[in-house]
Parts: structure tokens; sequence; C-alpha cells
């Protein structure tokens, strides 16, 4: 299937989630993961609409950035992989989003290398919300701490939380962990009113219906647009 395919098959199951859900449309968004992908493959989906791109390896993703650049196409990049202190300063100087953030240091770091020509860089806390050794992200009791130093970083925009669900097709497992986001959504922006907290970024192809159902904002799809990855 072509990717221009795919991207209107995913349009529909989200529009299908959200009316599922009560939701309104419009109201979550589409994160095309493009990682280990060629140039071609996100032409292909900027061709069909697709304008923000999720990217994990720095260096792949700085390349895509630069090329789309210089062909004057302007795309939204997140920066959605586990991020190394040495290379803070090519994700501040190149990313629109970072959304798995989880110590202050590397916060500290992308604000003072965030160049000030540029828009604030807009960022998500990532929280370990099934708690697994494997994953990143802070536990949720450290989240409000470590929220309110970032809110107070001058070019950085704290927009909200990120988690990366424990891999199960058990719908009550998967609800578990996505209604604790919900709730910690809630809580941070309650307890940072004058932040513009607006981003709940949930679910992945095999998740994604749960996340929608549980208040997800952005949902991260990178196989089921580009097809599997070598
Ligand atoms: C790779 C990746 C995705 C996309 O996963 P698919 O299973 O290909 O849809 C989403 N989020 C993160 C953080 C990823 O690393």
């Amino acid at each position: 299937m072509s990717i221009q395919h795919n991207l209107a098959e995913i349009h529909q199951q989200i529009t299908y989630h959200c009316q599922q859900a009560d939701r309104t449309l419009g109201s979550v968004k589409l994160l095309a993961v493009s990682k280990t992908k060629p140039f071609s493959a996100i032409a292909e989906a900027v061709a069909a609409g697709q304008t923000a791109f999720g990217e994990n390896y720095v260096q792949e993703g700085v390349e895509k950035i630069q090329y789309f650049q210089s062909q004057n196409i302007p795309l939204e990049w997140h920066f959605i992989g586990p991020l190394q202190s040495n290379k803070s300063r090519l994700v501040a100087e190149h990313f629109d989003w970072i959304e798995t953030v989880d110590r202050l240091k590397i916060a500290e770091r992308l604000s003072q290398q965030r160049p000030t020509a540029l828009a604030p860089l807009n960022v998500l806390i990532q929280i370990n919300i099934s708690n697994e050794s494997s994953k990143s992200g802070i536990m949720p009791n450290a989240l409000l701490p470590l929220a309110t130093q970032i809110a107070a970083l001058p070019n950085l925009r704290l927009r909200g939380l990120m988690a990366i669900a424990q891999d199960s097709d058990d719908p009550s497992v998967q609800q578990q962990a996505f209604s604790r986001m919900q709730q910690l959504f809630q809580q941070l922006r309650l307890a940072l009113p004058e932040q513009q907290i607006d981003t709940l970024s949930l679910g992945m192809s095999g998740d994604m219906a749960m996340a929608i159902k549980c208040g997800s904002t952005q949902v991260r799809i990178g196989s089921a647009i580009f097809g599997a990855r070598s």
C-alpha cells in the first residue's frame, strides 16, 4: 500500500476513535514517525499533506531537517528518541519539539543551547508509565518538581507529557497506563495554569484506540504509515 493510502486510512481511524470517545474531531494530531525511512518516503507523506514528523536518532533527524529546509518545505520536527547530553545542541538548534525530557540537566542544556532567533523549543516530559526498567522517563511522583523547574527555563516551552505504554494487546493493561497519564496531565495543567500545557503524546500503531479514549492529543505512528522497519 502507498504512504498516501496509509495516511488516509489512519486519519479515518483517528476520526472513528474520536467519535467513539465523544471527542472533537481534529483534537488528535498525527505525528508521522519517519525514523530509518528515506527522504523520499517523507516527501511522499508531505505530498499527501502530512507536516509533522518524529525522529529518534539525532544525526539522521538533522540531515532530514536540513534537506527539507533546503527545499523550502517547512515542516514540524519532533525528537522522540532518548537523548544523550553530548547531542543536546543538535536537538536545540534544529528540532521544534522534544518529547523525551526526563531530567533537569538535559532541559537546562537545551535551554542554554536553543538559539534565541528561534521560537522556544517545545518540551514534553516523558513518564515511565508502566515502570519498566527498559524504558526511559521519570516516575509519576517526580513530575511536578521537574515540570516546575523546566517551566522556569527561558528558551523552552513546556507543553505536556509523553509516554510509551508497555507492549500489550490487553485493553485493561493499556487502559490502566493511559488513564494514569490522563490524570497526570490534568494535575500538570492545574499545577501550572500559566503554562500552555496542551499536549498528551500517547498511542502508537497497536494502542491508538485506547490512547484516544484516554485523552491523547497526539498519536505517534510509524510502521502503519511507512511500512515495517528493516
Ligand atoms: C518508533 C516509535 C514510534 C512508532 O512506532 P510504530 O510501531 O512504528 O508505529 C512511536 N513512538 C516512539 C517513541 C517510537 O520510538
